[in-house]
């Protein structure tokens, strides 16, 4: 058995390393107003996961795969998640969230995932070769690559056209389609910027 606390100030956010979870990811999140989750919209092909909504209220982005961006009309939608629920998100399903309080309101959430490894893991953007829907996380050396598992293809990701940012990350736009976002200077492109 092992027993802890759950003080992120004292280091203990990631409570499936902190007690050993062999099968199970549990992690805690205290997100300032405004603040989101660490990544966009994103899919664990390998993983399902369940967010608990402890104190404070989570906006969820959700979007549900689809063979092809340009002819299926996505139908993404944000989901509200308030203190004392809960929300799952299957594989293949693209979330993310964010804390959409304006005042002093934190957001305490915990993450759930299983099995607790991910290695799978996609965004909503299609392959620029083949038009394959979602493009696999993947690295070369310690470079950050966008990958297509369909054709093969791996393409390496550009700053902010606008601003050299590198916080790009896929976002619902307001006609729920996913785009990739600018956290610095929020310009919206349809797809993530590449380099040449
Ligand atoms: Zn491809
Ligand atoms: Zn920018």
């Amino acid at each position: 058995m092992e027993r802890t606390a759950v003080d992120p100030a004292a280091g203990q956010s990631n409570l499936g390393d902190v007690l050993d979870a062999t099968d199970l990811a549990v992690v805690r999140y205290d997100l300032a107003p405004g603040e989101g989750f660490p990544s966009g919209l994103h899919a664990h092909d390998d993983q399902e996961e369940v967010f608990v909504v402890v104190a404070g209220t989570a906006v969820f982005e959700h979007l549900p795969r689809v063979e092809s961006w340009e002819r299926d009309a996505p139908t993404g939608r944000e989901v509200t998640v308030a203190a004392s629920e809960a929300v799952r998100f299957a594989p293949g399903e693209f979330q993310t969230g964010r804390n959409p309080a304006d005042a002093d309101c934190d957001l305490v959430a915990l993450a759930l995932g299983a099995p607790r490894e991910t290695e799978d893991v996609r965004v909503p953007a299609a392959c620029p070769d083949c038009d394959a829907p979602a493009l696999a996380l993947g690295t070369d050396g310690d470079a950050s690559t966008l990958d297509c598992p369909d054709c093969g293809g791996s393409f390496e990701p550009a700053p902010c056209p606008g601003c050299a940012s590198h916080d790009l990350g896929m976002h619902l736009d307001d006609d729920a389609e996913p785009v990739s976002r600018c956290g610095d200077c929020g310009r919206e492109f349809a797809a993530p910027p590449l380099a040449e």
